[in-house]
């Protein structure tokens, strides 16, 4: 028995020490990826139905890795978090726009979406994180939305209230991601100062897939309407869905349908080529 147990432990042993290390390579690898400018941020337009133009953007990450093998936000953006790096990496982050948008021309009354961790939110630096951001981007005419996911509402939620309105009242605009598929208590949606909710694309797939009974989203746009937040859809990528959209009232549409994400050299070409 005796030896058949410590051939388990063992096997069991070097199992976590092998996960442990692919883990801590990650964690290296992130670092890594930070000093040698591996990350880019590419930009995805957001369509405004009512002025019919681009009403701004939103920066999503990207990574090149190295060896050429890419990895998806998802997953590094997930690991970035639980490995203690996603505040550096969001100031990474805005080291990057601020030096891509330099080159920009943008519409009138232009926003940036960006997506900011719950653990951002609750440090004591956020706030001036952000107007530091700000002050880089504001001589191009470009503001911020921030785009945030129900989770980081939930947490510490006097301190983030107080945060949130204040820079709510210096100009920010505040918008809830991927609204439904959080853990959101709805009353949440009451207390906080927000903007915008962005319409998952999950809901937005069911137009396609559920013949005409799109219960869920339905439900999202009348809340919202309620609320007099406006509405981001995501992940728009065929007329169909475009049409019912815009037939329920949702002012913004990103997807692919309007423009899939891009570098930020490709998006300058983009607006000037529209002329916008
Ligand atoms: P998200 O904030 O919900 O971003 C929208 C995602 O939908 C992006 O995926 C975008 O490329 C994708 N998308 C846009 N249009 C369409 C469409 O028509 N069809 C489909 N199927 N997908 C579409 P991406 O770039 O892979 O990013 C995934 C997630 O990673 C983001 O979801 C966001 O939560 C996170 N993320 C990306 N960049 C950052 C970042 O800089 N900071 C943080 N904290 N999170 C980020
Ligand atoms: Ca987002
Ligand atoms: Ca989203
Ligand atoms: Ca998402």
């Amino acid at each position: 028995f005796l030896p058949f147990g410590l051939i388990i432990s063992f096997i069991f042993v070097s199992f976590v020490r092998s996960w442990q290390q692919r883990k801590m390579s990650l964690k290296d690898e992130l670092r890594k990826g930070m000093l040698n400018n591996e990350f880019a941020v590419h930009y995805q337009p957001v369509y405004d139905t009512v002025r019919e133009r681009c009403g701004g953007a939103e920066a999503l990450l990207r990574w090149n890795r190295a060896g050429g093998r890419s990895i998806s936000p998802d997953v590094f953006i997930t690991a970035a978090e639980s490995e203690g790096l996603i505040i550096p990496l969001t100031l990474h982050l805005f080291q990057l726009l601020a030096a891509d948008v330099r080159h920009w021309q943008v519409p009138d009354d232009f926003h940036l979406g960006i997506n900011i961790a719950a653990e951002h939110i609750q440090h004591p630096d956020f706030a001036d994180d952000i107007r530091r951001l700000a002050a880089q981007l504001s001589p191009h005419h470009v503001k911020i939305t921030l785009e945030l996911t129900e989770r980081s509402l939930i947490s510490n939620t006097s301190d983030v209230m107080l945060k949130l309105t204040q820079l709510r009242k210096e100009g920010f605009l505040i918008a809830i991601d991927d609204f439904g598929t959080g853990h959101c208590s709805l009353s949440y949606l009451q207390t906080f100062p927000l903007d915008y909710l962005k319409i998952d694309k999950g809901f937005v797939g069911t137009i396609e897939s559920a013949a005409n009974d799109t219960p869920i989203l339905d439900t999202i746009i009348s809340l919202s309407k309620r609320l007099k937040l406006a509405m981001v859809a995501e992940g728009v990528s065929s007329a169909e869905e475009y049409q019912y959209l815009k037939h329920c009232g949702v002012e913004y549409m990103q997807g692919y349908l309007y423009a899939r994400p891009m570098a930020s050299r490709q998006f300058v070409y983009w607006l000037q080529e529209r002329g916008e």
